[in-house]
Protein backbone atom coordinates (compact mmCIF):
# COMPACT_ATOMS: atom_id res chain seq x y z
CA UNK A 1 0.00 0.00 0.00
CA UNK A 2 1.45 3.48 -0.49
CA UNK A 3 1.86 5.81 1.86
CA UNK A 4 0.17 9.33 2.22
CA UNK A 5 -0.05 11.72 4.30
CA UNK A 6 -3.18 14.39 5.11
CA UNK A 7 -3.20 17.94 4.74
CA UNK A 8 -5.37 20.80 5.26
CA UNK A 9 -5.85 23.50 2.80
CA UNK A 10 -5.13 26.97 3.52
CA UNK A 11 -7.71 28.54 1.73
CA UNK A 12 -10.96 26.70 2.56
CA UNK A 13 -9.70 24.13 5.43
CA UNK A 14 -10.61 20.61 3.98
CA UNK A 15 -8.39 17.82 4.27
CA UNK A 16 -7.44 15.80 1.69
CA UNK A 17 -4.44 12.94 1.37
CA UNK A 18 -1.64 12.75 -1.09
CA UNK A 19 0.88 10.61 -1.88
CA UNK A 20 3.93 10.71 0.07
CA UNK A 21 6.44 11.50 -2.61
CA UNK A 22 4.50 15.00 -2.65
CA UNK A 23 5.82 15.15 1.39
CA UNK A 24 8.92 17.83 1.59
CA UNK A 25 9.37 18.14 -1.97
CA UNK A 26 8.95 21.28 -4.51
CA UNK A 27 5.71 20.04 -6.55
CA UNK A 28 2.47 22.03 -5.09
CA UNK A 29 -0.06 20.30 -3.68
CA UNK A 30 -3.72 20.87 -5.28
CA UNK A 31 -6.69 21.32 -3.19
CA UNK A 32 -9.58 18.89 -4.68
CA UNK A 33 -12.31 21.50 -2.86
CA UNK A 34 -11.38 24.97 -4.20
CA UNK A 35 -8.04 24.14 -6.51
CA UNK A 36 -5.96 25.80 -4.02
CA UNK A 37 -2.00 25.17 -4.83
CA UNK A 38 0.25 25.27 -1.87
CA UNK A 39 3.47 23.34 -0.66
CA UNK A 40 2.61 20.95 2.30
CA UNK A 41 4.84 23.12 4.76
CA UNK A 42 1.65 25.65 3.99
CA UNK A 43 -0.46 23.45 5.32
CA UNK A 44 -2.41 23.91 7.96
CA UNK A 45 -1.86 20.90 9.28
CA UNK A 46 0.21 17.78 8.28
CA UNK A 47 -0.82 14.08 9.23
CA UNK A 48 1.79 11.56 8.52
CA UNK A 49 0.40 8.91 10.55
CA UNK A 50 0.59 5.15 9.13
ZN1 LIG B 1 -9.12 24.17 -0.46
Amino acid sequence: MERIFWVKCPKCGDRFCCDYELRHSKLKLICPFCLEQFLDVDSLEIDERL
